[in-house]
């Protein structure tokens, strides 16, 4: 089965910084590729998911 395919909006909790990034949906986790804010930030981070159709 295909994992589900997902847009995922990162916001910085930082800098306020904002990405959008497609990913997968994995069990129990979100694959997006995302390492860190380019502050350098990498924990404190606002992920919203959403569905893409
Ligand atoms: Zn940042």
């Amino acid at each position: 089965m295909e994992a589900a395919r997902i847009k995922v909006t990162i916001r910085c909790n930082v800098c306020g910084e904002k990405f959008v990034l497609r990913g997968r949906r994995e069990k129990g986790w979100i694959d997006t590729g995302f390492k860190q804010c380019i502050c350098n930030n990498a924990n404190d981070l606002e992920i919203e998911e959403h569905s893409v159709f």
